[in-house]
């Protein structure tokens, strides 16, 4: 799939606002997590979750990043059901912008520096980055 064909897949779900919710899986997580890191982030991210955590959180925890403690990858948690594809993928997004701050500066946060990608995800999948999606 190409880069624009990704952002096309991303954008038909990213203006969905109606409920329809979507039960996440580690087949879905892995997929779109593929298209995202093509779509948004030129393939940038170069270490995909070394595991992925699917579980019922407290009602305002979506998802997390967190390094794993050798700090060479990190694991990505999801909650297991989503109001619609539209936030599954906001949370998504929002956690692989978590995973390129580590990568890149063994960090995160919600700062300058997260919030520096806000322009770029709206552009390229109408998706927005709110730093209300965990905790
Ligand atoms: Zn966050």
């Amino acid at each position: 799939m190409t880069k624009i064909q990704a952002r096309t897949r991303i954008k038909k779900h990213a203006d969905e606002n109606e409920v329809n919710v979507t039960t996440t899986t580690h087949g879905k997580v892995s997929w779109w997590w593929q298209l995202l890191n093509n779509a948004v982030f030129d393939n940038a991210i170069d270490i995909p979750p070394s595991r992925i955590i699917i579980r019922n959180f407290r009602e305002d925890m979506l998802g997390y990043v967190e390094p794993t403690p050798a700090r060479r990858g990190y694991h990505l948690g999801m909650r297991r059901t989503f109001y619609n594809p539209r936030t599954f993928l906001t949370v998504l997004t929002h956690e692989m912008v978590h995973a390129w701050e580590l990568q890149e500066f063994n960090r995160m946060g919600h700062g300058k520096r997260f919030h520096s990608w806000k322009d770029t995800i709206k552009e390229r999948t109408n998706l927005p980055l709110s730093k209300l999606v965990e905790f």
